[in-house]
């Protein structure tokens, strides 16, 4: 009985833009995305007597049937490959779920690396990526991992030299935001902020924390922050907490702060945690995910 056990990354966003809405509902977005050393355990264990997709985990927030994004990154394979073995997918839950931090997108993505493996189907990165995109907007960029520059509906993606060590804050409030609401009730007119990706970028060549942290944009806050005052109280103390910088990760409710020093994140995350109970302190990740 073969297995493989694979680290399913999370990412953040340093910016996020929406630049207009397509005649087929979507949103054009230009947004810098970068992985993060937060991560679900995915063990996958080949079934060659049977031939059914389990998803197995303790986490009572996900789907456990065909609706988790992760059965459906297998069913696509098997179906795809005409595999006729079936798969046990076990899901080891750290990443807070609907939170902004392309939990459900890394999952999926994580599978379908690691099914490439184990079915020794020899798909490229690109084949890989090419077969996420169907899944979902996200996924490409999972596969992908590091940090890059996502543009369409997220998945033109551009790597990009990514935050190297960099402690993030990341405090995830207790609440929850639907990603197609916040983008409904998004008013394109009344953005009066938008991010400045070369900016930004030239920030992060140089790697000059401070004037990437002054310059981090998310035009999704312009409806979270309205609607939820936890998400800015969160960013209010994580500076008080002398983040250098602190935003809300995609349609959030996420928060995040930048450090570069780890005794000051180190102080922030033992504060925070005693007010917000899902507060994890981690590094940038920009080696990508050539280890798995
Ligand atoms: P993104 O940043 O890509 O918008 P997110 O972090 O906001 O993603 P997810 O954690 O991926 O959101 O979860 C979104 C929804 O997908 C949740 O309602 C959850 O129940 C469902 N879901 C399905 N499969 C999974 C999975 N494997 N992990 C997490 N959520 C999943």
């Amino acid at each position: 009985m073969k297995k493989i056990q694979l680290k399913s990354r999370a990412k953040i966003n340093l910016s996020l833009d929406v630049l207009g809405k397509r005649p087929d509902g979507y949103h054009e977005v230009k947004m810098i995305m970068q992985e993060i050393d937060l991560y679900d355990n995915i063990i996958l264990v080949e079934k060659r007597h049977e031939d059914s997709i389990k998803i197995i985990s303790e986490c009572p927030y996900i789907p456990k049937d065909r609706t988790n994004i992760a059965y459906r990154a297998a069913e696509v394979l098997k179906k795809n490959f005409d595999i006729s073995w079936g798969v046990n997918i076990y899901i080891e839950k750290n990443i807070p779920v609907a939170a902004g931090m392309a939990g459900g997108s890394s999952n999926a993505a994580a599978v379908l690396k690691g099914l490439n493996t184990l079915w020794d189907l020899k798909l490229t990165q690109q084949q890989l990526m090419d077969i996420g995109i169907t899944i979902g907007a996200d996924v490409p960029f999972c596969i992908m991992g590091g940090a890059a520059i996502a543009e369409g509906m997220g998945e033109k993606l551009t790597p990009i030299e990514g935050l190297r060590n960099t402690w993030i804050l990341v405090a995830k409030p207790s609440i929850s935001v639907s990603t197609a609401e916040v983008y409904s009730r998004l008013d394109l007119e009344k953005i009066n902020k938008k991010p400045d990706t070369e900016k930004l970028l030239e920030a992060m060549e140089r790697g000059d924390l401070y004037a990437l942290s002054h310059n981090m944009v998310n035009v999704l806050e312009t409806v979270t922050l309205k609607q939820h005052p936890i998400i800015k109280e969160l960013k209010r103390k994580m500076m008080e907490y002398q983040a250098l910088g602190s935003m809300m990760s995609g349609s959030g409710p996420t928060v995040f702060g930048i450090y570069k020093d780890y005794k000051k994140a180190k102080s922030a995350k033992n504060n925070l945690a005693i007010i917000n109970k899902q507060t994890f302190l981690i590094q940038s990740y920009s080696k990508g995910n050539k280890d798995e």
